[in-house]
């Protein structure tokens, strides 16, 4: 029998509105087991889909097909696991191909947003030789590791193949944390190109898969309106700096890791970047020297990582985000560019917005909006989902 389970109105509601979460509070009637792939049922209704199946998490159902779509369609009493994959994984990977990214590293498979939920797959690497990186992040995903690797080396043809299984989100699940090679080979690091800097990427320990793919874009965009002396603050491996150091006349990099500040350096040397500094520093201490010390600077990055982690740390979260930029705005030289980032879920465009905005009065200098960005186009938000849209990036000017 096809494993089924009855929710609620109300989650049936929440997934006719497009997201694609249920949570156990609507879940009415579930005999089914740990990751099943289980038909979704409303109570005395007809089917809505088909999601898969945690025992565990809080979110008890991710959809993975909702309403009718064709031959995966939400009426029927069966489906073909295999052929669902592989279309999903092929939509994805041709998306992809369609965005012409200057670069040779990307995110293939970005979970909700990809109709796969909880499935992250980065590629690094060119031609020459492909690796991936797979995140398997609910239970679901997780059993069908193999079967995604599978189908992952016919459409992609890789070297090798990493599970990253190492964020805590998997403890959610009930799910390990680890590292485990999963095709093929993975070589020590992976020189990535992006635009015309080079990075290299440790794929098994660097945070994330190795890389921030995700503020690529928001990369170059810097670069084109950075000038003269620029600060690159939580600079990880150099993402910002490398490349404000080609239009700038010097670039300080700070990062509280000493890994971080390794990797920047390394790169600067690859790159034969001479005008880059990079220092180990608590962003928050640093900020506070500099302005004691009257320095000023053409072009700030901002890029701290999620300061809320959950619901209830928004509060200083926002006390955090607002600090850092009052500083570096009093730290802006007139006409300079601020370049400031979130990439907490938990924080919203509009938020980050009036915290900034708070932030200009309270330095009591005047700012405008040069544009409002967000993650990368291989990180797609999916629409209604407001998790999905993480990543906050302003460009704003300072004028004299
Ligand atoms: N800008 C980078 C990504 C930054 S991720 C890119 O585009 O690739 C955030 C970084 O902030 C991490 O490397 C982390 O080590 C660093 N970090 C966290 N808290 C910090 C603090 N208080 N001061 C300085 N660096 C910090």
């Amino acid at each position: 029998m096809t494993p089924t389970v009855v929710i609620s109105r109300r989650g049936a509601d929440r997934v006719r509105a497009g997201h694609p979460w249920i949570y156990q509070s609507d879940i009415l009637e579930a005999e089914v087991e740990s990751g099943d792939l289980v038909r979704v049922r409303e109570e005395r209704r007809r089917g809505i889909g088909w999601g898969l199946w945690s025992s565990q998490s809080q979110i008890a159902l991710r959809m993975m097909v909702v309403g009718s779509s064709g031959s995966l369609g939400s009426e029927k009493d069966e489906i073909d696991e295999r052929a669902l994959f592989e279309s999903r994984l092929r939509q994805a990977i041709d998306y992809r191909a369609t965005l012409a990214i200057d670069g040779t590293a990307c995110r293939l498979v970005h979970g909700e947003a990809d109709r796969l939920p909880a499935l992250i797959v980065d590629k690094y690497g060119d031609a020459s030789g492909e690796y991936l990186v797979v995140q398997t992040l609910c239970q679901g995903m997780d059993r069908r590791a193999t079967l995604i690797v599978e189908l992952l080396r016919e459409i992609v043809r890789p070297r090798g193949v990493l599970a990253r299984n190492d964020p805590k989100v998997r403890r959610l699940e009930g799910l390990d944390e680890r590292v485990d090679l999963l095709a093929g080979e993975i070589p020590e690091t992976v020189a990535v190109r992006e635009g015309d800097v080079t990075f290299q990427a440790d794929l098994r320990r660097g945070q994330k898969t190795g890389l921030f793919l995700d503020q690529r874009e928001n990369h170059v965009v810097a670069a084109s309106c950075a000038a003269g002396r620029a600060l690159d603050a939580f600079t990880y491996n150099g993402g910002f700096a490398l490349h404000l150091a080609r239009r700038c006349s010097s670039v300080v990099a700070l990062d509280s890791s000493e890994a971080a500040v390794a990797l920047t350096r390394a790169n600067a040397a690859a790159n034969g970047l001479t005008n880059l500094e990079a220092r180990e520093a608590n962003v928050f201490d640093e900020l506070r020297e500099l302005e004691a010390s009257g320095e000023h600077f053409d072009t700030i990055v901002l890029d701290p990582p999620a300061f809320a982690k959950n619901r209830a740390a928004v509060g200083r979260a926002l006390a955090g985000y607002k600090e850092i930029n009052l500083r570096a705005l009093r730290l802006l030289a007139s006409g300079g560019h601020l370049i400031t980032c979130s990439c907490s879920y938990h924080v919203d465009e509009s938020t980050f917005v009036a915290v900034v905005t708070d932030a200009a009065l309270d330095a009591r200098v005047t700012v405008t909006l040069v544009e409002k960005r967000t993650q990368a186009r291989d990180h797609p938000v999916l629409v209604g989902v407001p998790e999905t849209h993480y990543v906050k990036c302003l460009v704003l000017r300072k004028l004299g």
